[in-house]
């Protein structure tokens, strides 16, 4: 049997795996934690399809859906990938609720959608405020079924640490099991790379610990060329202290932002004033931040979010976690009080390039999900645009790699051996001895930097400050020791490993922000363009690419 392996459990992994297996060919899926402790997981908010269940939504098509995307990144999507997108979406979503997905319902049974930025009409589906939670157990469910029949194997706890390519083809990858150290080469027909995001390299970051962008550097350094890298989504609302996400629901639910004032200040700013709360999340960050800037915030810190007015029993129906979470990390009841909210790192917009059959640059390499950029969210993804991107492109590449798979050769085991060999080697270079830095000093100033220069406002100043860090840090890791050289659970070793992606993801956000200095008009003629950036064996080459425009014409944005 023809075999394709899936490094991540997401929603994009798993949506892969059923898809592979219902194709004849088994999945194996390595995912470094349990999956269901996947980032998908904390998913909040709902995912978007055009159901029309929602009685304003009655003239919702996947037309307008696809509109209101390309409009929201700001037209550098490709827009026949959004098409896509957008045109399975509603098939998708049913197909979930007949696997036993718990949406929540409207009065008359059917699945309850809620407003979302940058929507025209209510469009995301919800599970409360744990859509992510509801999405992830339903696919794990038949992602066991099928373990029942013999048609995909979980390897949990596996730490992917490199994909194995020869020429132009990818015939493997290499991994360790946590639990025991034991590093093992896995020859595979494909390979398809489902690792989320790369939240962690910023110090503020909504994103699980697990996010460093490790995987999407398995590619990188495998040879595939990364897109759109500096395309970084800050979220409006993160509760202050934490940076735990406040979801859109909350505000798609009727929740107002307040100024330490009182003041509904987003009617101050021309591209927030009639959507107010619902213009798309890079409109309202930045607007948060200007307030603050402008004397607006509390403390010189943060802003308000107000649910006061929705009511106790609303908010305990529709966003029971966002209560519960105010209250465990802030100490603040929002049915009673403000909660205090500022803007914080949510999603990477950019990843590993690849086309609209999730096929990257190397043979029999795919991504999908949050790792790769196949672009339907161009400079900003619309909140419920992620989840339905891991379940659609999860499920296309699936079946591209499967396909791929049934017609591979048999792998080189020769080659498969040499490279046990190469990944020893990296091991036993940690575990020795040395007097370098420590890797946590290391983590925290990449951390900072990006914060600072690669944030919500860049200039080119910043930037270059930041690639001289980040350069000076690549350096530094070459130093770094560890002190635990023990093989059971070496969760040092861990970080040291994913450190050295984080670092790699890091500098690429900034060689490709570098590219698009920040400049207050639109010139499309300059920056309606993709980056690229190859690894290059250490020294990144950026060039630019065409955007696919098929569908709509370039306009100035405003809600
Ligand atoms: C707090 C929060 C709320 C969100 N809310 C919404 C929302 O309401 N709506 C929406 O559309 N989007 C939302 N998003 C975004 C959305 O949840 C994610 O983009 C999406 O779930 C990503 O799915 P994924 O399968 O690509 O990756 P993930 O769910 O992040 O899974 C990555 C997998 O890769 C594995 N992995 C990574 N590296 C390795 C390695 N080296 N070896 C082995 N395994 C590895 C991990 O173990 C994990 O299983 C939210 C995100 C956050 C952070």
């Amino acid at each position: 049997m023809a075999e394709v392996i899936i490094i991540g459990g997401g929603i994009a992994g798993l949506s892969a795996a059923l898809e592979i297996a219902a194709s004849g060919v088994k999945a194996l899926i390595f995912s470094k934690v349990h999956p269901l402790r996947s980032h998908s997981v904390a998913a909040q908010g709902g995912i978007n399809a055009a159901l029309r269940n929602h009685p304003d939504g009655k003239n919702d098509s996947w037309e307008a859906h696809m509109i209101d995307t390309i409009k929201g990144g700001d037209f550098l999507n490709d827009q026949e990938a959004v098409a896509l997108m957008c045109r399975e979406g509603a098939k998708r979503v049913m197909e979930l609720e007949k696997m036993g997905c718990p949406f929540s319902r409207t009065p008359e049974g059917r699945i309850a959608q809620r407003p979302f930025g940058g929507g025209v009409f209510p469009r995301a589906a919800y599970a409360a405020d744990r859509t992510g939670h509801a999405m992830l157990n339903t696919l794990y469910e038949q992602c066991m079924r099928a373990r029942e029949e013999g048609r995909i194997d979980f390897y949990d706890e596996w730490h992917v640490l490199s994909v194995i390519a020869s020429g132009s083809k990818c015939l493997g990858i290499a991994a360790r099991n946590m639990r025991d150290s034991e590093i093992k080469p896995f020859p595979a027909g494909a390979v398809i790379i489902a690792t989320g995001g790369a939240g962690r390299i910023y110090s503020h970051s909504t994103n699980a610990l697990i996010n460093t962008g490790m995987g999407i550097a398995l590619g990188y350094f495998a040879g595939v060329s990364l897109k759109d890298m500096e395309f970084v989504q800050f979220h409006p609302t993160t509760l202050y202290g934490t940076n735990i996400l406040i979801s859109e629901g909350a505000r798609g639910e009727g929740g107002w932002l307040l100024n330490k004032d009182g003041k509904r200040f987003l009617s101050d700013y021309p591209d927030s004033a009639s959507s107010m709360e619902m213009a798309p999340r890079d409109i309202v960050a930045r607007n948060i931040i200007k307030e603050i800037r402008r004397g607006g915030g509390v403390e010189d810190e943060y802003v308000y979010l107000d649910l006061r007015h929705l009511g106790e029993e609303k908010i305990q129906e529709r966003l029971p976690g966002i209560r519960e979470l105010s209250i465990k990390f802030a100490g603040i009841d929002p049915a009673k009080e403000l909660i205090p909210v500022q803007p914080g790192q949510h999603y990477t917009m950019g990843g590993i390039d690849v086309n609209i059959k999730c096929e990257t640059g190397l043979n029999g390499l795919f991504a999908a999900g949050e790792a790769s950029c196949v672009s339907v969210h161009g400079a900003n993804r619309l909140g419920g645009n992620s989840l339905l991107e891991a379940l659609v492109f999860g499920a296309v590449a699936g079946k591209s790699a499967s396909e791929y798979a049934e017609g591979a050769e048999k792998y080189p085991e020769a080659f498969l051996k040499e490279s046990e060999a190469g990944l020893k080697e990296k091991t036993s270079f940690l575990m020795n001895s040395r007097t370098g830095k420590s890797q946590w000093d290391i983590w925290e100033e990449m951390r900072k930097t990006m914060m600072e220069t690669a944030g919500i406002f860049r200039n080119r100043d910043g930037l270059t400050k930041g690639l001289n860090i980040i350069s000076r840090l690549i350096g530094e890791y070459d130093g770094i020791s560890l002190s635990d050289r023990g093989g059971v659970m070496n969760m040092e070793l861990y970080w040291a490993e994913e450190l050295r992606g984080s670092l790699r993801v890091a500098e690429a956000v900034l060689i490709g922000a570098l590219a698009r200095e920040d400049f207050p008009g639109r010139d499309d003629e300059r920056f309606l363009k993709h980056s690229v950036i190859e690894y290059n064996s250490g020294s990144p080459e950026l060039s630019l690419k065409d955007v696919d425009v098929s569908y709509c014409s370039p306009a100035e944005r405003r809600y």
